[in-house]
């Protein structure tokens, strides 16, 4: 038998990561993924596809709509190939997962295709696709096990018709009319490809506003700007049934006012947020708990009942982001080296893939007036921008919200072009506890969207910004 210093079951981006911490912190390290390919959702019907597809419907609608402003002008067609889109989209995928090989090589991973069972707190089998098994010793093990689409119990989830996230980004046409349940992160983004590319999309979100969880400035300018692209948003509607009936599919949802409402689509996504995966796992056996929501239960070393066993990534509490169980699987790896790391959980940005792009961290206005806590805002509107106004993406704003005794930044939300990569200084600026006047006092390149950035810091410090 095989036995190792640390085993991880899972390989998505908090296994994968995991791994290779534990490799380079000098522990012989074993990785065991169920899949043929490694990378877990985020690799494969998650992260990296969702993107491929959102920039392919992007340049597709730049060139319908957008060029001929620019001064090209386009003689022919401009058609959409989705047959091209998703193989380009899956070369993108096997590019990528291919890369996790070469990092598991590199490292001298072992790794193990097949399903990991717990035998016991120290022995996991390996059931593999030809019918056979192998039991492995491991010291310490690392659960990256990650989540999958949650469903509502009322819906046959056909995975034609009526479909998840993963089957939305193999489809093999574009529907013509998409209902989306569930106004989240997932049902934007691929509501937004499948809108790009011609299909009429219809939202349908219980809470009474779009992605909730965000600051609802966000909310409000998002779904302004979305139905300006001709989105049908329909918040506060309770989704009663999802029928299919032939090609057809039909959604019955009760409104805020009491009134059932019927829509009719040939297809229709369930975006309504993810559940942990632990299926086939056998936690019991190692004596390792789970939660009344069926995610791992773990201390705040993510440790779980049984201390040489640990959690990490979508099957265990937190937000569900790629960048979240990475640094999870680093912490872990580093507390098995005897390290003492910590991650300020506070401070793991969030994005939504649209265009424009939204992106937050720390806290919104709204946890802020729940916890009392006295704050001034600065908020600066991209239109303001040249170099918005160069690129016509002028939607949005930055918003900066600061301590008001001390001006310590407590959250920062922004909306609009390149966001998704912009909150990374918001980030930064908060990991160091800098205050708004810091950052309205750094000097930001001219043209940037970052510009954005520092006139929301000089608003929210006594409002000084420059171009407003
Ligand atoms: P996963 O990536 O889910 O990996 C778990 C792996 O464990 C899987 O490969 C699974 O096969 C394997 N496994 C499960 N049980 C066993 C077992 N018993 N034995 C062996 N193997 C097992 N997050 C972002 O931060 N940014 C994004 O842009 C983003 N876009 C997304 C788009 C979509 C459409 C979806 C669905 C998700 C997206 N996410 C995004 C979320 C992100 O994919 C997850 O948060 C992330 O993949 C979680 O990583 P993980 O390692 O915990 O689990
Ligand atoms: P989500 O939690 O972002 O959104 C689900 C939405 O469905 C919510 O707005 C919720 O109010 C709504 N909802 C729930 N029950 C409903 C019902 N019965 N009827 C109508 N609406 C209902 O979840 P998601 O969009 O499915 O994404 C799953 C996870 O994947 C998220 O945790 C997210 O963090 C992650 N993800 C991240 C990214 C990214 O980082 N860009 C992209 C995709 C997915």
């Amino acid at each position: 038998m095989s036995s190792f210093d640390v085993a991880v079951i899972g390989s998505g981006p908090g296994g994968y990561v995991a791994a290779i911490r534990c490799a380079q912190l000098g522990m012989k390290t074993a990785i065991i993924e169920k899949y043929s390919t490694l990378g877990g959702t985020c690799l494969n019907v998650g992260c990296i596809p969702s993107k491929a597809l959102l920039d392919s419907s992007h340049h597709y609608e730049d060139a319908l709509k957008h060029f001929e402003t620019h001064g090209i002008e386009i003689t022919g067609e401009i058609t959409p190939n989705l047959e091209k889109m998703i193989s380009r989209k899956q070369a993108v995928v096997d590019q990528t997962t291919q890369g996790i090989n070469f990092l598991m090589d590199k490292n001298k991973i072992t790794v193990f295709e097949g399903l990991g069972s717990f035998q016991d707190a120290t022995h996991i089998k390996i059931s593999k696709a030809d019918g056979t098994a192998e039991v492995i010793e491991a010291k310490n093990t690392i659960v990256a096990t990650g989540s999958k689409p949650a469903n509502l119990p009322f819906i046959n989830l056909d995975k034609e018709r009526i479909i998840t996230s993963t089957e939305a980004l193999k489809l093999k046409e574009i529907p013509k009319h998409l209902i989306v349940i569930g106004g989240g992160v997932i049902g934007l983004e691929l509501g937004q490809v499948y809108k790009r590319l011609g299909a009429e999309v219809t939202i349908v979100e219980y809470m009474d506003r779009i992605i909730p969880t965000m600051d609802a400035g966000l909310s409000k300018e998002l779904g302004r700007v979305l139905k300006k692209q001709k989105f049908k948003l329909n918040v506060s509607h309770q989704v009663n049934s999802v029928e299919r009936v032939g090609d057809e599919v039909i959604v019955k949802a009760t409104d805020k006012k009491g009134r059932e409402v019927e829509i009719k689509g040939d297809y229709c996504l369930v975006a309504v947020g993810r559940t942990p995966y632990t299926e086939g796992l056998n936690a019991e056996a190692a004596g390792v708990k789970l939660d009344d929501r069926g995610r791992i239960e773990t201390n705040n070393h993510l440790q779980t009942a049984t201390t040489n066993i640990y959690a990490i990534g979508d099957v265990v509490k937190g937000a569900m982001l790629a960048h979240k169980a990475e640094e999870e699987g680093v912490m872990v790896a580093e507390i098995l080296a005897g390290e003492k790391p910590h991650i300020d959980y506070n401070l793991i940005p969030g994005v939504v893939y649209t265009w424009p792009e939204v992106a937050a961290v720390g806290k919104t206005e709204e946890e802020l007036k729940e916890a009392g806590v006295a704050y001034k805002s600065g908020q600066f509107a991209m239109r303001a921008l040249g170099r918005a106004r160069a690129s016509m993406n002028i939607e949005g704003f930055v918003k900066i919200l600061a301590d008001k005794n001390t001006d310590e930044i407590l959250g920062v939300h922004m909306i609009g072009a390149r966001a998704a990569d912009m909150i990374a200084e918001a980030v930064t600026a908060m990991e160091f506890r800098a205050s708004a006047e810091d950052i309205s006092r750094i000097s930001h390149a001219h043209p940037t969207f970052t510009e954005a950035i520092k006139e929301a810091a000089l608003a929210a410090t006594g409002d000084r910004a420059l171009h407003a």
